[in-house]
């Protein structure tokens, strides 16, 4: 099963960032933090490299 990125909310600037780069997988949740609807919308290379390393405040994580 794919590993699945995990947003801490508390964390989240709500800066978009992972939502413009991979539509995809993150969404903006009802309370305008991101979240992750889809982990299969894209590779655990293209998430880690386009969100998890790219998000401003390093707020994406792996989830086992
Ligand atoms: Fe939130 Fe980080 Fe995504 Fe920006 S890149 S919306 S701070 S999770």
């Amino acid at each position: 099963m794919a590993r699945k990125p995990w947003v801490d909310e508390d964390a989240c600037i709500s800066c978009g960032l992972c939502i413009n780069n991979l539509p995809d997988v993150f969404q903006f949740a009802d309370n305008g933090k991101a979240e992750c609807y889809d982990p299969e919308g894209a590779s655990e290379q293209e998430i880690q490299s386009e969100a998890i390393d790219a998000c401003p405040v390093l707020c994406i994580h792996w989830k086992d």
